[in-house]
């Protein structure tokens, strides 16, 4: 099998999973206990935050853990907008291009009374910092940019966007969920007020993240409680998930220079060879993008088929994100970069990860020719655009 849907989840590293053993069994405290076996998982715990405050270049009083991206992007985006409030201030902007947790929680924001400015994200997939400057105004009280995104792997130019809202005095809140572990992320040199990540997109486990928020940018708790994490996320800490997390994140940015270099290698050889494939085009910027990232549309076809075509191929694939497959509607992404419908339903994301070879990638370019050949053979939409009835997009 090969499993090209790192964007999704990732594999735990072996050295996560041992950095998480002990605390499933002897050290099972609950880091509240005063007891030594509780004290020793408090110790670990902050040892965790020491470590993924250091590597995004922030204070460990400056980490709070979550359950993942999601709630880390609901926290921050909600504490924003309160903090507006209070002041008068609700305009926000974000852009077209943003997870479903982001977008769910500016339309939630919405029905409330917030006003929402979605930034075009251009045919590349970039958000262009004199856009971002022209839509704040007097009353924006939080931009909400995405680091990179999840379905094409586009890299929004954050540190001049930062710059931008700290210019302004605007809270800037990113979700880095596809970029941290990834990319270099330092939320000083990027000018980031809030931040989220999640460890399973970086071969941590799943159900646990943490959320930067800068010194000064008050937060407001989504669960009420006990007073674990300052009082800002109630509920017994999970240990052994956050030790891990940490764990994985030391090693992704260890690795990171050496992975970068492998991966977009190996991307450039998929694009490369996708591209070879006629009425095809690669979604998203060719260079400002992940280095994992390859996300193509194929005209004539539907996606879904090829995902499945390419499954019993032992091609782990996607058609974009997670959260819309299965679902009839084409995703917000390729709509938001000029997709359209047709085109859109025909894609495919390959997210590669660090153990990946060359002979991977050959194996999916000729899996995924092969399979586009045979889903177009019987295509009626394809038929009737080789016989001019219609024309070709791409
Ligand atoms: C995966 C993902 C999320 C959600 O993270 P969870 O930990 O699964 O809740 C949010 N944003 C982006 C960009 C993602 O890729």
């Amino acid at each position: 099998m090969i499993y090209a849907d790192n964007a999704a989840t990732t594999k735990m590293s072996k050295t996560a999973i041992a950095a998480m053993l002990p605390f499933l069994d002897e050290t099972y405290g609950n880091p509240s206990g005063l007891y030594s076996v509780g004290q020793k998982a408090k110790e670990a715990l902050e040892g965790a935050r020491q470590t993924i405050a250091r590597l995004i270049g922030a204070a460990p009083n400056e980490i709070l853990f979550t359950s993942g991206g999601s709630e880390g992007d609901n926290q921050a985006i909600l504490s924003a907008a309160a903090l507006g409030k209070k002041k008068g201030k609700t305009h926000i902007i974000s852009d077209t291009i943003e997870h479903h947790a982001v977008l769910h929680t500016l339309k939630k924001l919405e029905k409330e009374g917030f006003e929402v400015t979605y930034l075009p994200a251009h045919e590349n997939g970039i958000v262009r910092p004199q856009e971002l400057e022209d839509a704040i105004r007097d009353d924006t009280c939080l931009v909400t940019v995405m680091y990179a995104n999840n379905e094409i792997g586009t890299i929004q130019p954050i540190r001049a966007l930062g710059e931008i809202c700290r210019k302004h005095s605007v809270i800037f809140h990113t979700d880095a969920v596809q970029a941290v572990g990834h990319i270099p992320v330092n939320v000083k040199d990027d000018n980031v007020d809030l931040l989220c990540a999640s460890a399973h997109k970086f071969h941590g486990p799943k159900g646990v993240g943490f959320l930067y928020a800068k010194r000064g940018v008050r937060l407001q708790n989504l669960i009420e409680g006990g007073a674990q994490e300052r009082g800002l996320r109630a509920g017994t800490e999970n240990v052994g998930g956050i030790v891990a997390m940490a764990a994985a994140l030391q090693e992704a940015v260890d690795g990171m220079e050496e992975n970068t270099k492998k991966l977009t290698a190996l991307r450039d050889r998929l694009i490369d060879g996708l591209s070879e494939i006629e009425h095809s085009a690669l979604n998203g910027d060719a260079v400002q993008r992940l280095p994992s990232n390859v996300s193509f549309c194929f005209e004539g076809i539907e996606g879904e088929s090829l995902l499945l075509l390419l499954d019993d191929l032992g091609v782990c694939a996607s058609s974009g994100s997670a959260c819309t497959s299965g679902s009839l509607d084409p995703s917000h992404v390729l709509l938001a970069i000029g997709r359209v419908h047709d085109v859109a339903h025909g894609s495919l994301r390959l997210t590669l990860g660090e153990d990946a070879t060359e002979a991977d990638a050959d194996e999916i370019i000729r899996c995924t020719k092969q399979v586009v050949a045979h889903l177009r053979s019987f295509s009626p939409v394809w038929r009737d655009l080789c016989n001019g009835k219609g024309n070709f997009i791409l």
